[in-house]
Order: structure tokens, then sequence, then C-alpha cells
């Protein structure tokens, strides 16, 4: 149950369902839900939020089978995998918290341990299999990323299992070549695209003060040849960005790219100590955010079509039956069992944020080499301290939290905002307070869309299919 406002209430399904009743009517669910009028007990019928008295074992099979299918990936093994070949980057971003320049030595995976890495993700029982490339720019070491795919898409364990390559990167070294390479595996590029060439030269700068233009370049030789949907964007907010939603928006429109993630910065690691001069709350971000969203709604008004994704990732917890896979909003916390990051630095991590608190020194999340067989990894001691951690019944704020459901504490994010060893309660951590900032947002929309605007309760049912399913 959750207030959305004055005089509305949301009551959330795990199945994925949300109806909305009066505040009046709160009471009367609670204590005697047959007096209320047949209308509202319908609506909960038809959203399995009331249970019906007549509930056959047909339907109460439907339920756990939605139920099943909404813990998917929580359940079904690490599905998605990350290796960072190299922290190599040719950009010196403020808020970066782990590029380093490229001809630093040292911040490479060696040969053997992409192999080792590739032995991991096969020991993965999941049915399907997602390896990203990050990095640093992973382009800087493309004979590792091409080691990696050879090595996957020819192992001995892979099983028939479908595996869907994604490299993130700037574009900026890539090649035709490259493109023809990863035409082969249907290999996806994500790029980052912070807004028009002034802002996205300001928050990614190089000497030569074109990240820009060779991004969009790269985006072109890509699209050339890979196909017009090879690529996708993503954008950080930075301080600069806040005053700018519209015109962040209006660039993707203007580079044809129909999905927008409007991300806040994160502020691990470096990123931490520069926090005073990039840094902002979470309600300076929702300000942003709102306005962004309002112009992404006003473009589909328009006739282009365009997705966000974090409103995408939010919607498809509340309002799906199928999860969309996104780790970060799992319950139990799904870190280190749905995700593993094999890292530069020869570490398998239980998440991205992890390797990033590395970077600042706190290695507790560390959870072995990579060549540790899965097993051992899987119940190491950073694998064991996030399912007790990261489960809502062992929270005092989760516990009791209406997004039970959908969410669970992140202590990653407890030992980042902590202060020395001493971590911090999760109502007070930035996961905390974005996603419940960012599911009353959706919660609010949704009503309100429901209550008048069928249109866009249309366009939100889309959005919160996984994607892939259409914009
Ligand atoms: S982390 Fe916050 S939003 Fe998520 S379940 Fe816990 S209390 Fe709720």
């Amino acid at each position: 149950m959750r207030r959305v406002d004055e005089s509305t209430s949301a009551c959330l399904s795990p199945v994925g369902e949300v109806a909305f009743i009066k505040i009046r009517e709160l009471a009367l669910l609670r204590r005697e839900p047959s007096a209320l009028s047949p209308e509202t007990i319908r609506e909960l019928k038809s959203r399995l939020i009331l249970k019906s008295g007549s509930a056959t074992p047909g339907q109460d099979r439907l339920y756990a089978s939605r139920i099943a299918s909404k813990r998917a990936t929580a359940s079904s093994g690490p599905e998605l995998h990350i290796i960072v070949p190299t922290l190599q980057c040719a950009h010196s971003c403020q808020y970066c918290q782990v590029s380093r320049a490229l001809d630093s030595q040292g911040f490479s995976l060696s040969a053997e341990q992409v192999l080792a890495a590739c032995d991991l993700v096969m020991q993965s029982m999941a049915p399907v299999l997602t390896v990203e490339f990050q990095g640093g720019d992973p382009l800087n070491r493309f004979d590792l990323v091409e080691l990696a795919i050879e090595a996957l898409a020819h192992h001995p364990e892979r099983r028939n299992r479908p595996i869907r390559f994604v490299v993130a990167s700037t574009l900026h070294q890539l090649t035709e070549d490259m493109c023809r390479y990863f035409a082969q595996y249907d290999v996806k590029l994500s790029t980052s695209v912070d807004g028009p060439a002034w802002l996205h030269n300001k928050n990614r700068p190089l000497p030569t003060r074109d990240s820009y233009e060779r991004t969009v370049t790269g985006i072109a030789l890509a699209r050339s040849v890979l196909g017009a949907d090879s690529v996708s964007a993503l954008m950080t907010t930075t301080k600069l960005s806040l005053e700018h939603p519209e015109v962040i928006v209006d660039e993707y429109v203007a580079l044809g790219l129909h999905e927008i993630f409007l991300r806040p910065l994160s502020h691990y690691g470096f990123a931490k100590r520069n926090l005073q001069m990039l840094g902002y709350t979470v309600e300076q971000f929702m300000t942003f955010y709102r306005r962004a969203l309002n112009r992404v709604i006003w473009w589909n008004e328009q006739g282009f079509s365009m997705r966000e994704v974090y409103a995408s990732l939010i919607l498809n917890k509340l309002i799906s039956s199928f999860d969309a896979g996104y780790v970060d909003l799992q319950s139990p916390n799904a870190s280190g069992r749905a995700v593993l990051v094999y890292n530069y630095d020869g570490h398998v991590y239980p998440s991205d944020e992890a390797r990033m608190l590395a970077e600042s020194g706190d290695i507790s999340f560390r959870m072995g080499k990579i060549g540790t067989p899965m097993e051992t990894l899987l119940e190491s001691p950073a694998a064991r301290r996030i399912h007790l951690e990261g489960a809502v019944e062992n929270d005092d704020n989760c516990s009791s939290c209406s997004f039970r459901s959908h969410c669970a504490p992140s202590p990653v994010d407890a030992a980042a905002s902590g202060v020395a060893t001493f971590t911090i309660p999760t109502s007070e951590t930035e996961h905390c307070k974005r996603t419940t900032a960012l599911f009353d947002e959706m919660l609010k929309r949704l009503a309100a869309a429901r209550a008048r605007d069928p249109n866009l309760e249309k366009l939100l049912q889309r959005w919160s299919a996984p994607a892939g399913a259409g914009v």
C-alpha cells in the first residue's frame, strides 16, 4: 500500500499489478473487504490483489507461476556477465571513478584471465546469457573483446544457449572491420550521449574537445554496417545537465535514438571525493527527471516513438507480469547472483558498483579471483553478506516498505555511503531514496493516466514490457 495523493492509495501486488483505491476505502479493505463497492472489489480481484472467494487450484497455480516469473532474474543463476578487459580510456571525466590513460600499464586483463572469465561465464546455469564488455573503453583492447567472443561463442559448455553480446564504448575507436566482426555475432553497441555537443564535450573532456563529434561518427558508422537499431545510448546527469532536461531529450530525437536512459551520477569511489563540486540531491535529480520525462512523453505525442528506460524499468516492476531482468531492482538483492563482474584487476565482483567501490579502497565485496569455481564464488563471504544484508526481511526499513517485492536493500550502496566501516540505515542510502522517489513518481503518473488519459496509460503499459518487446 502506498499513498499517491490526499485521496488515493496504490495497492501493489508482487505479481506486477497495481490498483488505485480511495483512502476512505482502505480501512474497509483491511477490516471487511466484502463491504467495498462492487467496482472496487472487481478491480482488486482482476489485479490479483484480492483473492476470489471461489479461487480454484488453477487460479492458485497461475498466481504461483506469475510470482515465479517475476522472480526469474534473481533465481535462475548469473545471467549478466560484465567483463572489464581494460580501464584504458582517452577521456578524463571528472565524475568517472575508474578510467586510466591509454598508455597506463597494468590496467588490463591478460589473455589467460579473459579465457578463465569465459570458462566462469559458462559455469552459470542461466538458460540465456548476456555478456557485456565495459571499461575504461573496451574497444581500446579489441583483441581481448574478440578473444572473449570467440571463446564464448564456441565454448564446449555453451549448450546452445543464446548469448547476447553488448559492448559499452565511446565508439571513438570503432572501425569498419570491428563492425563487420560484430555483425557475425549480432553484437549490440551501447554508448554515452550526455546531450548536445557543448554539454557532452564539457562532461567528457578530451584534449581535442571533440568527444561528441567522434561518438556521433561512431554511431553513424555502426548503423551503416550493423543496422539502425544496433546502437543504444545512455546519459549521465551531471550538475550541468540539471538545467537542460528538454535540450538533452531533443538531442536524442535529433540523433534518431528511440531510447534514452536518464541516469543519475553514481556517488561511488573517486566521484565521492568530488561530490561537493559535482554532486546533487535526489530531489534535484527528480526535478530534472520529471521535466525530461515530460519531454519524452511530449515527443511520443508528436509521433516520435521514444522510451525512457528508467521509467520503463520501474513500470516493469509495477505493472508487468514478466521481469525485465534489471539487476539493481530485485528482491532479494541480486548482486553476485544475477550479475557477476570480471574486473581488469583479476577479481570477480558482485556488481559494477562493487568494483567501483574497490577503486576507492574498499575491497570487502571481492568474491574471489577470476578462475575460482563458480560454486565457490557464489558461496564467498561477499556473496553471503549480500544475501544476508540484501534480504528485505532482515532490514527494518525494507520489511515494512511498500516496494519490498520489487526492491531490496543494497549492501554495496550502504557501504559506499557509510562513514569509515560503519554503514548507514537503508532509508538513508542513495539507492533507497532514489528508488522510492522513482516508484512514487511512476505511481502518480499511472494513477493520473488511468483516471483521465488513456493514451498515456497505453504508452506506460507498453514501456512496462521488457525491452525488445517494442517501444
Ligand atoms: S531499499 Fe528502500 S525502497 Fe527498496 S525495499 Fe528497502 S526501504 Fe523499500
